[in-house]
């Protein structure tokens, strides 16, 4: 969904929509959307810039890092973002880039593109690193079990780390 300024009326309006799964897909390689996501927000001229803000509501499925299992959570979150045109940023901002002004996104000055805010929160929203469970034990990299579900035979040489420096310093 793309929303053009020229169509808002008095320099602002709403905007709602719910995206099947399959519309914003893939959001990213790691994440995959279990439900539909809904959007709603404002969107309002101020001067040359645009500020939209809204919220956002779906749920996501992420691979544990560990064990590869799916793992399924709420996204939720609340937005605001201003944006400005690349001239205007070029002209005003390049000299002087604060981390304020980082949040700013630059855009064609026509139109704000929906979609892009809607993808963009949720990679934002979903934990660069996932774990099924805190103490994930992972999988065996010799025989591929689970080992949350049991032990397998194979000998492997994995120590915790922590301890491995510990035999290192012994074995010196
Ligand atoms: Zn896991
Ligand atoms: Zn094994």
């Amino acid at each position: 969904m793309r929303i053009e300024l020229e169509n808002l009326e008095g320099g602002k309006g709403v905007f709602a929509h719910v995206y099947r799964p399959d519309e914003l897909d893939p959001v990213d390689e790691r994440i995959r959307l279990t439900e539909p996501a809904a959007v709603n927000g404002q969107i309002r001229l101020s001067g040359h810039d645009v500020v939209v803000n809204g919220h956002i509501d779906t749920r996501a499925q992420v691979d544990c890092d560990r064990c590869l299992k799916p793992v399924e959570l709420p996204v939720s979150a609340d937005f605001e973002l201003e944006y400005i045109t690349g001239s205007d940023y070029e002209s005003s901002h390049v000299a002087e880039l604060t981390d304020a002004e980082m949040s700013v996104s630059v855009f064609d000055g026509e139109a704000i593109d929906v979609d892009e805010i809607v993808k963009e929160q949720i990679l934002l929203a979903v934990p660069t690193r996932m774990l099924c469970r805190e103490d994930c034990k992972g999988i065996c990299p010799e025989c591929g079990m689970d080992k949350n579900t049991g032990e397998c035979q194979c000998v492997t040489d994995d120590i915790d780390p922590r301890w491995a420096a510990l035999k290192n310093l012994k074995t010196e």
